[in-house]
């Protein structure tokens, strides 16, 4: 067997990415569009089924319904706004940088996850704002 392709393996094309993020806005835009239409089917179907009241069983089942999507809309809103301060850090010149060291989050993570605002070494921190 000849080996003679190693010396070829030089650096590949690596694409650099942009400091300003630019490819990452449609994404987040999109994801934040998709979430508020998600969001909306939660919230406006809640509002609809209060409209059922002649039967107590029912009205139960439909209450329990819908705990489960404001509880599932909360979620999402909280995602929401995490696509929201992600927006507003591309606006303003800091996306891409982890609030709590300040330091550079990976392009790979930035690229799984256009909306986190904490480094691979933070990700693990407790996404609770209140406490400590
Ligand atoms: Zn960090």
């Amino acid at each position: 067997m000849t080996r003679g392709a190693d010396s070829a393996r030089g650096r590949a094309s690596v694409p650099l990415v942009s400091d300003t993020h630019a490819d990452k806005r449609p994404l987040l835009e999109g994801e934040r569009t998709r979430l508020l239409a998600r969001i909306d089917e939660l919230t406006v179907g809640g509002v609809v089924d209060l409209e059922f009241d002649d039967d107590f069983a029912d009205r139960g089942q439909v209450a329990s319904e819908q705990g489960e999507n404001r509880s599932l809309a909360d979620a999402l809103e909280a995602q929401l706004a995490r696509v929201d301060a992600a927006i507003a850090r591309l606006d303003d010149g800091t996306y891409g940088a982890c609030i709590v060291c300040g330091g550079r989050i990976g392009a790979d993570r930035l690229e799984a996850m256009p909306a986190t605002d904490r480094c691979i070494d933070h990700a693990t921190a407790s996404p609770r704002r209140l406490g400590s």
